[in-house]
């Protein structure tokens, strides 16, 4: 038999602000069961998916969009409400089902069973109509519960390794990511590219024109850094007017010519404020690591710096590389 889904005619409203969280997975074999199950649950204004044996509700609950709270009949033919609670808990990944295991068996023994094979409730059959809404109305307010934390826990972990004004990685983050891709360039061999650029003269734009402007100016050229970057490219805030790019597989001519581009966006088209328009530069230090290179996690930092400082002792609006043995190597010195 299919699987059922019914929720059409019964409260519109509800059925289309649905979420996951308002469908409900019942698994029985008996049909009259399930019926009664299905019927309820309707009239709660729950949409239902109805399935008749153990490997359909196992199917169904692996799919991404699988109804996060399910009722399972404990005793089904193939497959039971146990070992589907067993093999859903066996899941590293994925959401968090609520599970509801319905049994004909009460003595105590296998309530504990049930509960500690992964449900998170049980009902007894024959059950009775206000337990198996207050049953299924506290499992929706763990789900809901649990969605919250979710939520709040991916905005936190967001907000931990992003800068809160330019949305690229901030500081802390973009260094790990560095101090991998060093790891990995070790490891494989591949060319990796860093890419230090800081605006010029910002202080003198945040004194004069005020810290929005500045702001628009530091938000402006994120954007054109990252347009001029490709989409797997790192970038991140590494101070105030200062940004780290990590550039993997890129060798040393493209990379230049990424930097260049770079300097060029910002150089060429005066940034919109409220302050008016501002001609803003930008200098780069550029590190290339090639196969061999020499250059540890804190070397290709201090050398990216070095690069940037010449870059702007040598009069700003330019990229300069780094000049080192590894440069040398790379063809660039
Ligand atoms: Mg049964």
């Amino acid at each position: 038999m299919n699987p059922t889904q019914n929720s059409e005619g019964k409260d519109p409203v509800r059925s289309e602000k649905s979420t996951l969280t308002d469908t409900v997975l019942v698994a029985d074999d008996d049909p009259i069961f399930r019926h009664v199950l299905q019927s309820c649950l309707e009239k709660w204004n729950y949409r239902v998916v109805a399935v008749e044996n153990g490997e359909d509700a196992w199917k169904i609950l692996q799919e991404p969009d699988a109804p996060h709270l399910a009722i399972l009949d404990w005793m089904m033919p193939g497959l039971d409400g146990l070992e589907l609670c067993r093999k859903l808990r066996h899941r590293k990944e994925g959401t968090y089902r609520y599970l509801l295991l319905v049994t004909a068996k009460d003595n105590i023994q296998d309530i504990v069973a049930g509960l500690e094979a992964g449900a998170d409730d049980y009902l007894t059959k024959p059950f009775d109509v206000d337990e198996l809404r207050a049953r299924v109305r506290s499992g929706t307010r763990i789900l809901q519960l649990q969605d919250a934390l979710l939520r709040a826990h991916e905005k936190l972990q967001f907000e931990a390794a992003h800068d809160g004004l330019t949305g690229i990685w901030n500081r802390r983050a973009i260094l790990d990511l560095l101090k991998r891709e060093v790891e990995r360039h070790h490891r494989n061999g591949q060319p990796l590219g860093i890419l230090m650029a800081d605006v010029d003269h910002f202080k003198r734009i945040n004194d004069t024109y005020g810290h929005p402007a500045g702001d628009t100016v530091l938000l402006e050229v994120v954007s054109r850094i990252v347009k001029s970057l490709r989409q797997y490219d790192f970038v991140g805030r590494y101070g105030g007017e200062e940004f780290l790019a990590v550039v993997p597989g890129c060798d040393a001519a493209n990379l230049m010519a990424s930097a260049e581009r770079i300097r060029a966006s910002i150089a060429t088209h005066p940034i919109d404020t409220d302050a008016g328009q501002l001609s803003i530069t930008l200098s780069l230090g550029v590190v290339s690591m090639q196969a061999n290179s020499v250059f540890d996690y804190e070397s290709v930092l201090h050398a990216a710096d070095a690069a940037l400082y010449r870059a702007k002792a040598n009069g700003r609006d330019r990229v300069e590389v780094a000049n080192s043995l590894f440069a040398a190597r790379a063809g660039l010195a």
